[in-house]
């Protein structure tokens, strides 16, 4: 291997027959040697162009090693501070489309129909919210705060979650309910495929609910106020008697 030293302020390096290693060994010749009379060597972290400090930062460390892409509108309906994070992953692999539906497999030549009303097009926007089973459950969760705005359209529905126009609360809610909603449809899709008992949109509505309510009451420590409104908010959803 390659061995270096300094003397009599001359780098020597042995054995030096690579590409790479010659490219190494112009790189060190560019570099003086230490000199006897200089100052310590100091070890500096690089924070970015031309800002080097003597403390590491993860952050900075990683912000330099990532690939840098245009912020996308709909991560905010993902990463959000009060999201559940099991949810925001399937919601996060929803918007990229790469939940295994029918309309994946059918590449590989598998059909897959939708397990849930029987249309043969297993699509993300059959799931969520065309299907008969997902958008009755989507309604029953949501209609008391999207009003007319309630729709079985992927796009539409994601357009609406974004608008600015609506209270922070609300906003808040029905990004949690769109989450639990994608999760718990996914879930209920999968044990079906797997042969396990089915449940009624008014039980997976439910569980959802109960999810949320959960939720809320966790957060509640950090800002009683807000998310006690939140409750009581939610609370308001007309329930079948
Ligand atoms: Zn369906």
């Amino acid at each position: 291997m390659v061995s270096a030293a300094a003397s009599g302020g001359q780098w020597n390096i042995r054995r030096c027959r690579g590409h790479h290693l010659r490219a190494m060994m112009a790189c060190i010749y560019s570099v003086p040697a230490p000199a006897e009379d200089a100052a310590g060597d100091r070890r500096l972290w690089h924070h970015g162009e031309g800002n080097y400090r003597p403390c590491f930062s993860s952050k900075e460390t990683w912000e330099q090693l990532r690939s840098h892409h245009p912020r996308l509108n709909w991560t905010r309906v993902v990463w959000f501070q009060q999201g559940v994070p099991r949810f925001s992953f399937i919601t996060w692999l929803a918007f990229l489309d790469r939940l295994a539906t029918g309309a994946r497999s059918k590449a590989w030549g598998c059909i897959q129909p939708c397990i849930l009303c029987g249309e043969p097009d297993e699509t993300r926007d059959h799931l969520f919210f065309a299907c008969p089973y997902s958008f009755t459950v989507w309604i029953d969760l949501t209609g008391f705060l999207l009003g007319s705005r309630v729709s079985p359209d992927w796009t539409l529905t994601v357009t609406s979650l974004l608008s600015s126009r609506r209270k922070e609360i609300d906003t808040c809610l029905l990004k949690l309910a769109f989450q639990a909603t994608i999760h718990s449809i996914w879930r209920e899709r999968n044990n079906r495929r797997h042969q396990g008992d089915p449940l009624s949109p008014s039980q997976v509505v439910r569980y959802i609910d109960k999810t949320i309510r959960n939720r809320i009451s966790s957060l509640r420590h950090r800002k009683p106020a807000f998310y006690g409104e939140m409750m009581q908010r939610w609370l308001s959803r007309p329930t079948p008697s």
